[in-house]
């Protein structure tokens, strides 16, 4: 865990200090009002707006799906201000779905608003389960992240004749996944989420049989078990290759043709969409709980199958070179979860 005080806002001491730990669970009905529908909100932090817009791969379902529950605050949605979701009782909106990873003061204050006002809270994509492809900034400190993107010298501040609410809100010292700053109740992985887990999640939210929290929307089992590729056991390989220098066979495991697919140490759940269409995985739904950190389970899986069947230092060597052609070691192994698996200066 990141301490509290690597993300606390200065500009909020009272939302740091008394974080808001009120439950709401309801023992007699965990999840759903069966006279009126579910309030939702849906909201998003350091996000791309992709979590936004997965809605739409569940295709015409969402106008059915949307029927059925209320949008309590959705700003990408509906005009709604801060000050609306302030206005709101505690507990008042049945399931928040917050996407992005919490990386300003305002994602800070935002996230330990909604789970006020919330009886569940959805960590919903990668960034908000994981950190995601964000969180792999806290390789550098914010001082250097503002000189590459912004410049030299540059400042979060009001523009020059503007008022304090023009006012850029401050990095937190690093991008931490959701379950950082409040409790998370459930989450449904992805970047964005695939159609399958979310109708899975709002399957399970209509029909009022939400698991017990804390919950992933994701399978157990590896992808590699949905894979429709056929796998060797006796396979090695001693190249690796990177997606855009080969042509991969249509049938065979990518891993096994040199490409890095994180299959085998990452929750099935989206039909294995990537592999199927010749695109290694690349992890977005996170480790399986028995995988754990992604980057050292799928580095074992790695060193396992590049060994060459004779012993002797000039077989050690083919196999150091045959690792050392992965670029990018951090980005590969890390891209959704550096944020929570990976400690940072
Ligand atoms: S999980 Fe992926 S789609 Fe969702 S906000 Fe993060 S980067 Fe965008
Ligand atoms: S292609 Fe990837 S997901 Fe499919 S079997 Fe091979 S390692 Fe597993």
């Amino acid at each position: 865990m990141y301490r509290e005080k690597d993300m606390e806002p200065k500009s909020s001491p009272d939302l740091a200090r008394h974080p808001p730990d009120v439950t709401y669970h309801d023992s007699t009905s965990r999840v759903t009002r069966h006279a009126s529908r579910p309030r939702i909100a849906v909201y998003w932090t350091g996000s791309c707006g992709g979590c936004d817009v997965s809605f739409l791969e569940v295709g015409e379902a969402v106008v059915e799906i949307l029927s059925h529950v209320e949008i309590a605050f959705w700003p990408a949605l509906v005009d709604v201000k801060r000050s609306d979701l302030e206005a709101l009782p505690p507990g008042y909106i049945d399931f928040s779905l917050i996407n992005g990873v919490i990386r300003t003061e305002e994602n800070y204050e935002m996230a330990k608003l909604l789970r006020a006002k919330s009886r569940y809270i959805v960590a919903y994509g990668a960034c908000a389960h994981l950190g995601g492809v964000p969180s792999l900034a806290n390789n550098w400190g914010k001082e250097e992240i503002f000189a590459v993107v912004f410049g030299p010298g540059f400042r979060p501040g009001s523009p020059v004749g503007e008022d304090n609410e023009a006012q850029l809100p401050d990095l937190i010292r690093v991008a931490v996944p959701l379950e950082e700053v409040v409790r998370v109740d459930y989450a449904v992985p992805g970047c964005p989420p695939p159609a399958p887990l979310i109708d899975r999640f709002f399957g399970a939210l209509l029909s009022g049989e939400m698991p017990e929290p804390p919950y992933v929307f994701a399978n157990v089992k590896a992808l590699c078990e949905e894979c429709p590729r056929e796998r060797h056991d006796d396979r090695r390989i001693e190249r690796i290759h990177r997606p855009h220098e080969i042509v991969p066979d249509p049938k065979e495991c990518l891993l096994e043709q040199g490409l890095i697919c994180l299959g085998p140490v990452t929750c099935g759940g989206c039909d294995a969409l990537c592999p199927d269409a010749g695109m290694p995985c690349t992890g977005c739904l996170g480790p399986t709980p028995e995988a754990g950190d992604p980057g050292a389970a799928m580095l074992s899986a790695l060193a396992s199958l590049v060994r060459f069947e004779d012993e002797g230092e000039q077989y050690f060597a083919k196999e150091d070179e045959a690792l050392e052609a992965l670029a990018d070691p951090l980005g590969t192994f890390y891209m959704y979860s550096f944020g929570k698996y990976r400690r940072v200066r």
